[in-house]
């Protein structure tokens, strides 16, 4: 091709690339967290002091803490902040890094006889020589707030009423919030964790979407996330998502939180990368994180309540 058609055909597609990437960069919205988050904490609010007025006592949340990971310190000290400016009772038991997990089962099945304790909840990552199918286990259903325990996945699997681990339970109510409507449409997961990826999948399927799901082995990622109307990615890798990998017009939402060596915290999407070409985007931070928050005060209010129906009754 001549030069100079060569040239006119590059300024006509990338002047039209431009006035596309114009018209979506309008409206390529952010679906932040945060107003979504306090309204469910506002009614937690609300909850508690109904729940005081009738029970002489606040809700209590009991978050075990193995070891002295700087990260988890960090989000249980969040997980205490928020539950305390609700008007909850929280403490955090602390364990020594080198608990054996005999100690530590001991401990959970301690405060799962507690009558006081409402909600437990056992910060991630444990170290080394745990097993997470027998961790998933010790907390009494009926306290598990973070909603691990097979009892909540196989209830949550069959469409039943249970408690729903925080993250997608929170990706639920930002799409609703928004006014994004999964039934119907096509929604890829990347990531098959029991903690997102999986309970991800059983909860836009029972809104009626059409549910592609994507791990490690999947060949040919990028194929499966453009069919997506909804993409959601949880799969622990920065930036793994880029303009290769998504619809026009979709919206994405970004589970992943890194720092970057410069201090900077990102997602598993390049936003600046996509941002232009889709509809919505969750952005990282101030997405999902805040709903995660919010949905574990919403369960430990629900587990409360719940228990003392039920001792109540029985
Ligand atoms: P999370 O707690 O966010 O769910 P995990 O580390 O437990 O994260 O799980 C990561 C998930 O992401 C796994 O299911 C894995 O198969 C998936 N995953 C990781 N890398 C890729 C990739 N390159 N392509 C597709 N899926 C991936």
């Amino acid at each position: 091709m001549p030069r100079l058609e060569l040239a006119a055909l590059f300024e006509y597609s990338s002047s039209e690339g431009c006035h596309l990437c114009l018209e979506w960069s309008e409206m390529t919205k952010l679906l932040y967290g945060k107003p979504v988050a306090d309204q469910v904490l506002n009614q937690v609010r609300a909850r508690i002091l109904s729940f005081v007025g009738q029970h002489y006592r606040p809700p209590r949340l009991t978050v075990v803490l193995v070891g002295e990971d700087p990260a988890s310190i960090i989000y249980t000290r969040r997980k205490r902040d928020v539950a305390l400016s609700l008007g909850m009772e929280q403490e955090t038991m602390t364990l020594p890094a080198n608990a054996s997990p005999t100690l530590v089962q001991e401990t959970i099945q301690s405060l799962n006889e507690n009558p006081h304790i409402d909600g437990i909840l056992i910060q991630r990552p444990l170290p080394k020589g745990f097993s997470e199918e027998d961790v998933l286990q010790w907390i009494d259903p009926a306290k598990d707030v973070d909603a691990f325990h097979p009892v909540h996945a196989g209830r949550l699997f069959l469409g039943l009423p249970a408690f729903r681990p925080c993250t997608p339970a929170g990706i639920m109510m930002l799409l609703d919030h928004y006014g994004i409507n999964p039934a119907g449409r096509v929604a890829t997961i990347v990531g098959r964790s029991s903690i997102v990826g999986k309970p991800m999948a059983s909860l836009l399927l029972n809104a009626n979407a059409t549910v592609i799901q994507c791990h490690r082995q999947t060949k040919n990622l990028a194929q499966h996330t453009r069919e997506a109307q909804i993409l959601i990615v949880a799969a622990g890798h920065a930036g793994l998502i880029d303009e290769s990998h998504v619809r026009q017009g979709s919206t994405v939402i970004d589970v992943g939180i890194h720092r970057t060596a410069d201090g900077k915290i990102v997602g598993d999407v390049a936003r600046d990368r996509i941002e232009g070409l889709v509809q919505y985007i969750s952005p990282v931070p101030g997405g999902v994180g805040p709903m995660t928050i919010a949905f574990l005060m919403k369960n430990t209010m629900d587990a409360a309540e719940l228990r003392m129906t039920q001792l109540s009754g029985s």
